[in-house]
């Protein structure tokens, strides 16, 4: 059943070219044609119809706006060399920019933060004083890292003094074994401490866990029992495909569907979670940015998430918490009306604030209560010290996330056009992270 048009992008040409929607046994393809190069049909990234319509629907066209994050390459060395790693760096040439480079690169860039990724960009010498500069210009500062050089306390001191907000780390598994299987070491117990020694310096953290169809059990399970029992700075644990921006291996890897259905029937997630507090956040940060001109990072089509509160080992959905669904319907009134209208945001804000609503919840829930009176306080502290990257970095908050990146087969530019993350190219054209790394993977193979 064909369910809507898109647009794409052709396997062998890269040329932009008309595509189909399609549901097919209850799941979502992508369907296409290049008059030259004839018809293509890959598995949609997501690939659940309940998911892939909500996360359509969750965005208006008319919401798309300017790109909050800018990718920089800042090397091409790597201290590690995973044989899954997306950037292929051993088989690509780059001369790394200088810091005049770098920040001619930000330059006009109207986002809130720049990423700074490789290669391993703490392999770069100079990397203190290329986070000093672009802080000067008001960025915030973000990471992509192995995190093995922040097992050094001293240096992570360092980065954070000269103006590092967040860190970015990729943690996938806690199988010694395996990793001295690969790397010849132990590199755990490197990654480990990094997460201790970022907890300490209190510098928000994101895990980044690229899930394996064979160990979906046991990577999931590990990781979130680690986050169960130990109080780390950890504000989102993102599970990801293994990414082929060439979609070649694709099919023998998990899906996000698959990776939803395991935590939706082990961890008392419902699907509805998802998609509640993924529309929460996008509702929310509207508001906040019609109302106050910033309000943290867009969420694009592409990331769906459940806000989480760890407490006493447990992790308890948003929904739990309060009437999300209901707290929904109330924000996306609030919304509308404010796209409606040019003027008087703040007045339609106060106007329709739910009050009530919120009273009463807080009087019939307990865990609203507990919630309320533990994190407000951080809330507001994070938020006076961290505009832009606040909510999400609130302490004790966990967003467990689906992030996935689109291949040449499943580049859906229906969703694209919402993308939130761009890289800057070396000739200055800027376009979403993951078609930057679709065309250079596919023009680097041909
Ligand atoms: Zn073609």
């Amino acid at each position: 059943m064909k369910i809507r048009k898109t647009r794409s992008i052709c396997p062998t040409c890269l040329k932009e070219i008309p595509a189909d929607i399609i549901n097919h046994n209850d799941k979502i393809y992508i369907e296409k044609k290049c008059k030259n190069h004839g018809k293509f049909k890959a598995i949609h990234y997501f690939d659940n119809p309940l998911v892939y319509e909500s996360m359509h629907n969750i965005i208006k066209d008319s919401e798309t706006g300017n790109p909050d994050g800018m990718v920089i390459d800042i090397t091409l060395n790597c201290n590690m060399g995973c044989p899954f790693c997306f950037a292929k760096t051993d088989r690509r040439t780059m001369d790394e920019p200088s810091i005049d480079t770098i920040l001619s690169k930000i330059k006009g860039f109207k986002g809130s933060s720049i990423y700074l990724c490789g290669g391993e960009p703490t392999t770069r010498e100079d990397l203190e004083e290329i986070i000093s500069k672009i802080k000067e210009k008001g960025k915030n500062i973000v990471l992509f890292t192995n995190g093995l050089k922040l097992a050094d306390k001293e240096y992570l001191k360092r980065l954070r003094e000269r103006g590092l907000d967040l860190v970015i780390l990729s943690f996938s598994s806690f199988d010694r074994h395996q990793s001295r299987k690969i790397y010849g070491k132990d590199i755990i117990t490197d990654k480990l401490s990094a997460i201790k020694n970022i907890t300490e310096m209190n510098i928000p953290l994101y895990l980044m866990a690229i899930v394996k169809k064979k160990t979906i059990e046991k990577q999931i399970n590990e990781m979130i029992d680690f986050l169960k029992r130990n109080k780390t700075s950890v504000r989102v644990l993102n599970f990801q495909v293994l990414w082929y921006p060439d979609g070649k291996g694709t099919e023998n890897e998990v899906t996000t569907h698959k990776i939803l259905q395991y935590l939706t029937s082990n961890y008392g997630l419902t699907v509805d979670d998802f998609i509640q507090s993924t529309i929460f956040s996008h509702r929310f940060f509207e508001i906040l940015r019609k109302t106050t001109g910033y309000g943290g990072r867009r969420s694009p089509r592409c990331e769906i998430r459940c806000y989480t509160w760890i407490n006493n080992g447990e992790i308890i959905p948003i929904s739990k918490i309060i009437n999300i669904s209901e707290l929904n319907k109330k924000l996306t009134k609030i919304n509308n009306q404010m796209s409606r209208q040019k003027r008087g945001k703040l007045w339609i804000l106060m106007k329709n604030f739910p009050v009530i609503f919120l009273l009463t919840e807080f009087i019939k829930n307990q865990k609203l209560r507990l919630f309320i009176i533990g994190k407000i306080p951080f809330l507001f502290f994070d938020m006076i010290n961290n505009r832009a990257l606040a909510f999400s970095q609130t302490r004790g908050l966990l967003s467990i996330m689906l992030g996935n990146y689109h291949t040449i087969e499943n580049v859906d530019l229906d969703f694209i056009k919402t993308c939130t993350l761009y890289a800057s190219d070396n000739d200055m054209h800027e376009e979403s992270f993951c078609m930057r790394e679709i065309k250079r993977t596919c023009k680097e193979v041909k």
